[in-house]
């Protein structure tokens, strides 16, 4: 069922961002080919989104349709050291799974906010794991059908994967991870200590969509940034984050616009000062 008019503020961790004109939430893969084959049919844009944690939407919103593959989609189980989820399955709660089962590998999602389709989207990755190694398949609807890839078919890198060459064609709708046994005390322990790490270095008390960059060969983004001057600084209601500045922050009311703007000054000014270009990992949709 199609929701007009709906607000993509409500479904992103910033919180800023106009409305989609049609907004869908699928219950099963079927329902993601068929609003695939309707976009097509009627000839509406369509544009995938899972929970958010990457994305800024520009204040104009999204045009034709959205769908977020969120918890209706979001089973799991665990057969032997293969765990089987739902692309609309919380990566932290996967992490969780994997511990209850005794399986290593996964330690280092447990913090990150999102979907394992967006995170199989972004190659999501942290602390020295990324999600690309641990695929064993992954389940997609394409052209209004179901197919799979297998793990050398996805073309993973850092922070990218075969599926941002296939924005919105390619929608994920399972993934079987392949991890390792392990003891789950010492699985419990890097859980703890990736999580307080996160905890102290991290403005995790203020929204956010994570790392605003992609790392630059040869540098660290919130050295880079700090260097320059650039912790605190502020346009409306986007802020550099004082504690990470390799983080922009929401502080009260605030529209894309300002985290666009603030992205732009800091690309500006880090290309100037240091010769370094810096890609935005935070992936901008919509219009303005
Ligand atoms: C506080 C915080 C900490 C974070 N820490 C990390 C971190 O340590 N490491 C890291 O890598 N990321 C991190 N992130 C970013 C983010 O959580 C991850 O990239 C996450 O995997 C994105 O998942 P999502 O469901 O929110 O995707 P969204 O942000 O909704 O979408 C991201 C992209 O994926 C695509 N997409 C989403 N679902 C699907 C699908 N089912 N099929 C096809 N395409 C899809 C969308 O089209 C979009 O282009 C952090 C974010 C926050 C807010």
């Amino acid at each position: 069922m199609f929701i007009k008019n709906y607000p993509l503020s409500k479904v992103t961790s910033l919180g800023v961002g106009g409305p989609a004109d049609l907004f869908i939430k699928p219950a099963s893969a079927g329902e993601v080919a068929y609003t695939q084959r309707f976009a097509a049919d009627n000839n509406l844009p369509l544009t995938i989104i899972g929970y958010g944690t990457n994305l800024i939407i520009r204040d104009g919103g999204i045009r034709g349709i959205v769908m977020q593959i969120a918890e209706p989609l979001a089973r799991a189980k665990v057969e032997g050291r293969v765990l089987t989820a739902q692309a609309g399955c919380l990566l932290g709660s996967l992490s969780k799974l994997a511990l209850q089962h005794h399986l290593s590998g996964l330690e280092f999602a447990v913090g990150i906010p999102g979907s394992l389709g967006g995170a199989a989207f972004m190659n999501a990755g942290a602390y020295g794991g990324e999600i690309g190694p641990l695929i064993k398949r992954v389940q997609f609807v394409q052209n209004g059908t179901v197919g799979s890839w297998s793990r050398d078919e996805f073309h993973f890198s850092y922070r990218s994967s075969r599926l941002q060459k296939e924005q919105d064609k390619t929608i994920v709708t399972e993934v079987e991870l392949e991890l390792a046994p392990g003891q789950k005390k010492d699985i419990r322990q890097k859980m703890d200590a990736f999580q307080s790490q996160r905890k102290s270095k991290q403005p995790l008390e203020y929204p956010s969509a994570g790392s605003t960059f992609k790392r630059p060969p040869g540098h660290y983004v919130g050295p880079l940034i700090e260097q320059a001057g650039l912790k605190g600084l502020r346009i409306g209601g986007a802020e550099v984050s004082a504690k990470h500045a390799g983080f922009i922050i929401k502080t009260g009311e605030a529209k894309a616009r300002d985290f666009l703007d603030l992205i732009a000054k800091i690309q500006e000014i880090i290309l100037q000062e240091f010769g370094v270009e810096l890609e935005p990992e935070i992936r901008i949709l919509g219009e303005d």
